[in-house]
């Protein structure tokens, strides 16, 4: 069985970077990707903006990837590609399906790196008939840019999350004129100057709406469109489901690992470390969709981590758990807390520096972390589902679970 020190699943932005800051760091990595190419989503995210937190330039998304492949084969990284891992064993074995065969990898340490995946329409329980033309950003993405092809020339987009503009950008630059952006929200879902890329390119952003139905025989034709309760027929050949992003977490779900039932991710500790220790995790598979810088920086984190666990140096402290005590928020990252704070410094030992928040649902009001009948934290929020919400790390009192409540208004 061939053995390294560390294997890498998944070639995205989390992923190489991770192994770029290991191999530099003198440690044996291998980065193992199902796709024909590495590089993860940004290979086909053909616009800005990528780079600017990693190389101080906007990029396109096939340039960054290129440039992160370069960087980590620079440092000394093997790079498998048309390599799908199907199975983690406890201790860091695990399968491999690839042109070679099946075969079964060891290594002393094993970062998941496995990115997110987009709701489908059928898990978003749209009716009507099943006519060809709905899909996802990533799939139009892949269509577009990877294939050179327009899949159609009036589509509605659902969904108002960056995402769904990087949908827009995508049909700017293939000349595909969407018909509208459809958002059940009071307000759109990324941030609000994102509404002037709609407005420049006169797609009206219709708030307040879902879509109830999709008609169309072999192709799509029309959307039943439901704003405020009055139903709509609107005429478009084809529907991009944007968003609703969840953790590409099926090799976790078969194995022995833990699985936050609110993320859909692994249950992580403040090093990344999952419940069996020589696995670890970074990038989107944590939490949903994060920009691909944020993703980067947390693969170089998370390698400081694996190093330092290598080493020998990982504190493996009392720990508290944090759960979830209130149904608008939908994960709480790292959900294992130590009780006493890393030491030396959070950037030297690969210790998150704060907890990361997702709602469910548009929510404000007062945050509170709680523990043993005592507030540790309490802080006003105004946010909706898909946004990232960040807070400081509690000073824990004890090792009995932490709950995180949110008082609404
Ligand atoms: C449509 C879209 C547009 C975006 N636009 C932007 C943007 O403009 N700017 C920005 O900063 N961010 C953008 N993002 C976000 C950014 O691309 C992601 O945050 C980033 O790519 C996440 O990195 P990652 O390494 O966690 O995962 P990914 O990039 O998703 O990489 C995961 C890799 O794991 C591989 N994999 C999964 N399972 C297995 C398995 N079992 N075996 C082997 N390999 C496996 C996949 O093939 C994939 O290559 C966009 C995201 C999307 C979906």
């Amino acid at each position: 069985m061939a053995q390294t020190d560390v294997i890498v699943i998944g070639a995205g932005p989390a992923g190489l970077s991770a192994a770029t800051a290991l191999a530099r760091l003198g440690v044996a990595v291998t980065v193992l990707d199902r796709e024909a190419v590495a590089g993860g989503i940004p290979r086909h995210c053909n616009h800005p903006p990528y780079g600017l937190r990693e190389f101080r330039r906007l990029m396109r998304g096939p340039a960054y990837a290129q440039r992160l492949v370069a960087e980590a084969k620079a440092a000394g990284v093997t790079i498998r590609t048309q390599t799908t891992v199907t199975f983690l064993h406890p201790g860091g074995r695990i399968d491999v399906t690839s042109p070679e065969g099946v075969e079964t990898l060891a290594a002393r340490a094993v970062l998941l790196a496995t990115g997110v995946r987009e709701t489908s329409r059928a898990a978003r329980l749209i009716g009507g008939e099943k006519p060809g033309g709905v899909m996802s950003t990533g799939a139009l993405q892949g269509i577009v840019h990877l294939n050179g092809q327009r899949p159609f020339q009036r589509p509605v987009i659902l969904g108002t999350e960056l995402v769904a503009f990087s949908a827009l950008l995508t049909c700017r630059h293939a000349g595909i004129k969407p018909v509208a952006m459809i958002e059940p929200a009071r307000r759109i879902t990324a941030r609000s100057p994102a509404i002037w890329l709609a407005r420049l390119m006169g797609v009206p952003v219709l708030l307040e709406a879902t879509v109830d139905a999709i008609h169309g025989r072999t192709r799509v034709e029309g959307v039943q469109i439901d704003r405020r309760g009055t139903l709509q027929d609107m005429a478009t050949d084809g529907v991009i489901v944007s968003g609703g992003f969840r953790p590409e977490a099926t090799l976790l779900r078969l194995s022995h690992l833990e699985v936050d039932p609110g993320s859909g991710g692994p249950v992580i500790d403040l090093w990344g470390r999952l419940s069996d220790p020589a696995y670890f995790a970074a990038g989107n598979l944590l939490r949903g969709v994060e920009t691909a810088g944020w993703c980067w920086a947390e693969g170089r984190r998370v390698a400081r981590a694996i190093h330092a666990a290598l080493l020998g140096q990982l504190p493996a402290p009392e720990v508290a758990r944090l759960r979830l005590g209130s149904d608008a928020v939908r994960l709480a990252l790292p959900q294992v807390l130590p009780i006493d704070r890393p030491k030396p410094s959070p950037a030297d030992s690969g210790a998150a520096d704060g907890l990361q928040l997702r709602l469910n649902r548009p929510a404000k009001g007062r945050l509170r972390l709680m523990q043993d009948g005592v507030c540790l934290m309490d802080r006003r929020i105004d946010s909706l589902p898909e946004r990232r919400i960040t807070l400081p790390l509690p000073a824990l009192r004890s090792a009995s679970d932490v709950t995180l409540t949110l008082e609404e208004r």
